[in-house]
């Protein structure tokens, strides 16, 4: 080494350029043991320096002297790690790009070291414990909300952490599958040699099974009594679960907004019958603080109080029904530029040459109707049609049925409105969001009927849930 150290030298003279010396120390090791010695003479005007005996020198990351140091290095590790998930944690990121950084640029930080540094299951998992005590104090992780969730990819309802448990597993598997299947003599007397030496401990050949993996975590999500009932809803043949997943997917809601929505889908609000009977926790009553009347379940909360429905579900009801009827109005020209949902108000009627459009009006019939009070009306004039359209934000259970029964109840007036004006067809077109965001399956189609943009459905669901999450948080502060 100290020849070709001397090639190096002279070939870097030659060339005019300088060897980096303060990169470069010397270390003396006799018989395992740190030794002193000198600085080490390679030229006349070249000379490494000597590495203190308790300094250590940064391979690739890594503090290392004679061997790794390793509670140094760990704790190295840790620092950045958690130091980084902080900043994070503090920015004002939407929810996905708040996942997607702690994902790409805290994690990375600890990552680096798996299959180099030895971390034991223990210690990954009380990592990753912390991270998640991290995320319920920075309140986007609600503490009774499902854990395995959280690491369930996006695209399948989860929120898309990594695991530095499952990382490191799937690294330590991969980097010794690389060396024991390499057909070199160098890899295989390494893979002989390396008992228990490095992190892989690559002479045992046994393979290794990976304790979790995403897939048990999105068992052991759906598997639970509570939280199990969400990813249940999305298997129901009324939901198009791709669209019903838009609002996680796009992650366009605050982390916390996002981590209450979750915790509602989840069943873990502390409702009063929560509280009595989940955590058995003592209330003299578990009836709805409200109205008195029901049971006080999140159920309750979202979709059945009989206080809350005049205003409360009918603000969340409008607020999807305006975004539906601003869409129709701008595409048969009766308005020309799009305000946001919330500064939209729709007027009773418009009307050009071609089209007639009522909001919330009633309808005059010459047979009494029972049902005659739709939310958006559209008559078009020159094909001598109508569309009697009505939204619904259903409780998740009534989803089933909620389709078949808007149909039934406007058929009498559909027949009234077509005698009347004399038209060739009258449509009926429910379109339906449940109360935590569950897509109703006609919903795109019927969107495409009416000659909208898809994009308005994940417009649509994002009013609803954010009402839902007001409605939720405004109910609890009330005690
Ligand atoms: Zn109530």
């Amino acid at each position: 080494m100290k020849r070709m150290l001397k090639i190096v030298a002279s070939f870097s003279e030659t060339v005019r350029m300088d060897m980096g010396l303060s990169k470069c120390a010397v270390m003396h090791v006799r018989r395992g043991k740190l030794v002193e010695g000198d600085e080490m003479q390679v030229q006349d005007s070249i000379s490494i320096r000597r590495m203190g005996l308790d300094e250590t020198y940064k391979y690739l990351g890594v503090q290392q002297g004679l061997e790794i140091n390793l509670f140094e290095s760990k704790a190295t590790f840790k620092g950045k790690f958690f130091g980084r998930l902080k900043k994070v944690l503090a920015s004002k990121l939407n929810s996905r790009s708040m996942f997607t950084a702690i994902n790409t640029w805290a994690v990375p930080c600890i990552a680096y070291s798996f299959g180099v540094v030895r971390w034991s299951t223990t210690e990954l998992q009380s990592m990753d414990t912390r991270v998640r005590v991290l995320l319920t104090k920075y309140g986007i992780h609600h503490p009774h909300a499902s854990v395995s969730r959280l690491y369930v990819p996006r695209k399948e309802g989860g929120r898309g952490l990594q695991s530095l448990e499952i990382i490191h597993n799937k690294v330590v598997k991969d980097l010794r599958e690389y060396f024991q299947t390499k057909n070199s003599p160098l890899f295989k007397i390494i893979c002989q040699e390396d008992e228990n030496i490095t992190a892989l401990n690559l002479a045992d050949r046994r393979t290794l099974t990976e304790a979790t993996t995403i897939g048990t975590l999105t068992e052991r999500w759906h598997g639970m009594t509570l939280h199990g009932r969400y990813p249940e809803a999305l298997k129901n043949n009324n939901v198009n679960k791709e669209q019903s997943l838009k609002y996680i997917t796009a992650g366009y809601l605050y982390p916390e907004t996002e981590g209450r929505l979750v915790a509602i889908q989840d069943q873990v609000v502390p409702t009063r019958a929560y509280i009595k009977n989940i955590t058995k926790r003592y209330l003299p009553s578990d009836r709805c603080r409200k109205c008195s009347r029901g049971l006080e379940t999140i159920q309750h909360v979202t979709s059945s109080c009989s206080i809350l429905a005049p205003i409360e579900y009918t603000d969340r009801h409008n607020a999807m029904a305006k975004v539906y009827h601003q869409a129709i109005a701008i595409r048969t020209g009766l308005i020309l530029t799009s305000r946001k949902p919330y500064e939209y108000m729709p007027k009773a009627v418009m009307e050009n040459e071609e089209y007639r459009l009522y909001w919330d009006t009633l309808m005059e019939t010459d047979r009494p109707v029972a049902h005659n009070r739709p939310d958006i009306v559209i008559f078009d004039k020159v094909k001598k049609e109508a569309n009697i359209i009505d939204v619904t934000v259903p409780a998740d259970d009534n989803i089933s049925r909620a389709y078949t029964e808007k149909l039934t109840k406007y058929e009498d007036l559909a027949f009234e409105l077509k005698e009347i004006y004399n038209l060739r067809k009258v449509y009926i077109t429910p379109l339906i969001i449940t109360t935590i965001g569950l897509v109703e399956t006609h919903l795109g189609e019927n969107t495409a009927l009416l000659g909208l943009d898809q994009d308005i459905i994940s417009t649509s669901q994002k009013e609803v849930v954010l009402w839902t999450t007001r409605i939720v948080r405004k109910f609890l502060v009330n005690d």
